[in-house]
């Protein structure tokens, strides 16, 4: 009798020992997943693209959607006419 009291006592020790792993694996997975992910979108953000200045205006913009005439940036065909 005191032997099945000391038996199943150990098996419901044992099923809350993993029990309480599984959930401390699956915590522990969901917050390492995340947080990398944020810091690459962060970096990424801030080194996107050079900024080129507008020669009319003064206006800062990506290079990607500056016009490059005579090795000057521009942000829009009407200020290039300007000139
Ligand atoms: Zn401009």
């Amino acid at each position: 009798m005191m032997w099945r009291l000391i038996f199943l006592a150990l098996i419901i020790w044992c099923v809350i020992y993993f029990f309480k792993e599984y959930i401390t694996k699956t915590n522990s997975k969901e917050t390492s997943g995340n947080e990398p992910t944020n810091q690459k979108n962060v970096e990424d953000g801030n080194k996107t693209e050079d900024m080129v200045q507008c020669a009319t205006c003064q206006v800062h913009l990506p290079r990607s959607e500056a016009f490059l005439v005579a090795n000057k940036f521009y942000c829009s065909k009407a200020h290039i006419k300007n000139k």
